[in-house]
């Protein structure tokens, strides 16, 4: 299913361009090219993420973002011209999520739509996992005997001691956990932890599999958390 993204941009060409290379991405794609046509789009359509150019005629992103965080918590990236500007982008006085300095590169916007569209899956799935039953109501902690995965900070201790572990590395053990007792193939795994356009194959998987045994396992060589399911993929236990 498709994401959907409202793209807020006065300046016609760079509105088409950014529209353009997100439909090629796959996402589906809203313009509106000023403020108050914005915050109508954003209470029609419910999207995904926002981009948010700041310099809009009629109501400026910074008033938009204001009152958009007043109804929803949709992620809002927005698009700044200026440096004075990003204090009050990131500051608690708009609420943006992220920001980007124009001029950006197609390819950075890209990479931080997809960031931020994935932490936001991340949550729903922590959501989920709670409404199984996974997630014990302390603060966004995921326990394991030994191993503790706190989901808010990102941060895993293992024999309580934190451990160094790769953006990778920590995503694909939270997928893992909040899955726990679930054979995942090695294809979902790449879809959900890397995304549907990663460039790469499933050998990915077994070698960042093999990274996060050698930090959470006992004996890596024996797992006994990540466990291999001949022919299908992986399990983890817990
Ligand atoms: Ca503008």
């Amino acid at each position: 299913m498709a994401e959907t993204i409202l793209v807020v941009e006065d300046e016609i060409s760079l509105q088409e361009t950014l529209a353009y290379n997100l439909k090629k991405q796959g996402y589906t794609v809203h313009t509106a090219a000023t403020g108050v046509d914005a915050l109508k789009s954003a209470r029609e359509l419910k999207p995904d993420l926002i981009l948010l150019d700041i310099m809009l005629p009629e109501m400026d992103g910074f008033e938009v973002c204001r009152t958009l965080r007043q109804e929803m918590n949709t992620p809002v990236l927005m698009l700044t011209a200026r440096d004075d500007e990003i204090d009050r982008v990131v500051g608690l006085e708009v609420g943006a999520d992220d920001y980007l300095t124009k001029p950006f590169s197609m390819r950075e916007l890209m990479a931080r739509v997809k960031a931020m569209l994935r932490r936001v899956r991340l949550i729903h799935e922590d959501a989920v996992a709670q409404s199984a039953g996974i997630t014990p109501p302390s603060g966004g902690t995921l326990r394991f005997g030994n191993l503790e995965i706190n989901t808010i900070r990102r941060e895993v201790l293992f024999e309580t001691k934190p451990l160094a572990l790769k953006p990778k590395e920590y995503e694909l053990l939270h997928f893992l956990s909040i899955h726990r007792g679930q054979v995942l193939t090695r294809e979902h795994i790449l879809e959900k932890v890397w995304g549907w356009d990663f460039i790469g194959d499933s050998r990915t998987v077994d070698v960042h599999i093999r990274w996060l045994r050698e930090k959470i396992e006992k004996d890596p060589a024996t797992p006994e958390r990540i466990i291999t399911v001949r022919g299908a993929g992986y399990r983890f236990e817990g």
